[in-house]
């Protein structure tokens, strides 16, 4: 895209539609090519070395980079209004990658502890090897604050906690993190860059798992990580001397390119890249659409005798309601829900003739699954009630059907259940 005037800025889907043509593609090609050399060539020996010495950019194997990664990368960097992202191939990698890269023996870390169940098992192994987390009620600025310590390194908090939709106070913990000088990590999945700008509350680095909503077909997995480009690494006591030829603004993101990435090797595939690329360019149509979704199911579940409890942001007596009116575009396609005593939850799901019983979030369908039951199993009884899962919680990631079709598939599985 060339303009002869000044550059303008355009809205959210019109600059991920275009991103890829800012630069010249291959036979002008409307999307990156899906470029599947492992390794790249060069005419000039010494170019070959000045890439390796990063002096020069450019690609050199698979692993570290490749075009169409890339291409993906810089579209997320902009969704996000950061310095940088590094593409992982699952979100799961882009957290362990903030954990290799970044994390030593002996530090702190205050995390929300109403958190995705993956990471709440890999902050245990972290605590295995020597890092110390402690978990807080991250709705609480006071909580955050009374548990920092001079050895804490980051805070990591997810913008709407799944299952139950806890929001953190991002606002307030965001200027705290920024007065002590603390990372700021915000898992951004759960409202994708559309809903939500952790940049706007002071985030230094921002999570995407891109396997969800971003992606958003449920055909891919990967995740990303974005340097926000607030957070000054030159207070940061681990970047490594070696990294530190490069503009303090690129410590973080080089470090974790190299030690996290190439060493540990989770790099995302190519032809996944070009799924999630093309998934992201309706990012915004479809998250428009399955808030409304989400909302209206959530109204209708919450007038429903037979239904205990409704938990989603949109609701006004949700605890956060307010400040996810004043941080998000809309609430969001996650809610969740506890049946009455008495009805068995697996009855009912077997009643759902349109949302599938199945793990996975953000998919254009409507997936659904028993909390308790599977992805919080692993964790017992006593971290569930500690983390508000109730044994019949119901998770619903709601998807793009037709508005009146999913009320009517929830409603009637609830008649067949219950009469
Ligand atoms: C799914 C998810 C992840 C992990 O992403 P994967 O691609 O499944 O590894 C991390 N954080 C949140 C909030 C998620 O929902």
């Amino acid at each position: 895209m060339t303009h002869s005037s000044a550059p303008r800025k355009f809205g959210f889907t019109t600059t991920i539609l275009h991103s890829d043509r800012q630069k010249d593609i291959e036979h002008g090609s409307l999307h990156k090519p899906i470029h599947t050399s492992v390794t790249f060539g060069y005419r000039d020996a010494r170019e070959l070395a000045l890439v390796f010495q990063g002096k020069q950019s450019g690609f050199r194997y698979g692993r570290q980079g490749n075009p169409t990664v890339s291409a993906l990368e810089e579209q997320i960097t902009k969704m996000e209004q950061g310095l940088g992202t590094i593409c992982f191939a699952t979100g799961m990698a882009a957290i362990g990658a903030l954990f290799q890269g970044l994390l030593r023996q002996g530090d702190h870390v205050v995390s929300s502890s109403f958190l995705f169940g993956n990471t709440n098992s890999l902050w245990q192994t972290v605590q295995a090897q020597g890092t110390n987390v402690s978990f807080v009620d991250a709705t609480r600025v006071e909580e955050v604050e009374k548990a920092l310590t001079p050895e804490t390194r980051m805070v990591f908090v997810e913008t709407i906690a799944n299952p139950r939709t806890q929001i953190a106070d991002m606002q307030k913990i965001g200027e705290l993190c920024q007065q002590r000088g603390i990372l700021f990590v915000v898992d951004n999945t759960m409202t994708t860059p559309y809903l939500f700008c952790p940049k706007n509350v002071g985030a230094g680095m921002v999570v995407n798992a891109l396997t969800k909503a971003i992606g958003g077909h449920g055909d891919a997995l990967g995740g990303s990580l974005t340097d926000l480009g607030t957070y000054d690494w030159s207070r940061y006591p681990h970047i490594l001397e070696n990294y530190k030829k490069n503009p303090v603004k690129q410590w973080a993101l080089v470090q974790i390119r190299a030690k996290s990435l190439r060493d540990f090797g989770a790099t995302l595939g190519p032809e996944s890249a070009h799924h999630l690329a093309i998934g992201a360019e309706t990012l915004a149509l479809r998250m428009d659409r399955s808030s409304h979704n989400a909302l209206q199911l959530a109204r209708m579940l919450a007038q429903d005798p037979n239904v205990a409890a409704v938990h989603y942001p949109g609701l006004e007596n949700h605890p956060q309601h307010d400040i996810a009116k004043s941080l998000f575009r809309s609430f969001g396609a996650l809610l969740s829900f506890e049946l009455k005593d008495g009805i068995d939850c697996f009855d009912y799901l077997n009643q759902l003739q349109l949302a599938i019983s199945t793990s996975n979030l953000g998919d254009n369908r409507t997936l659904i699954i028993p909390v308790a039951h599977t992805i919080f199993y692993e964790m017992g009884p006593a971290r569930r009630a500690e983390m508000g899962i109730a044994e019949s919680l119901l998770r619903v990631s709601v998807g793009i059907e037709d508005t009146q079709d999913l009320l009517d598939d929830f409603a009637y599985a609830l008649q067949q259940v219950t009469q």
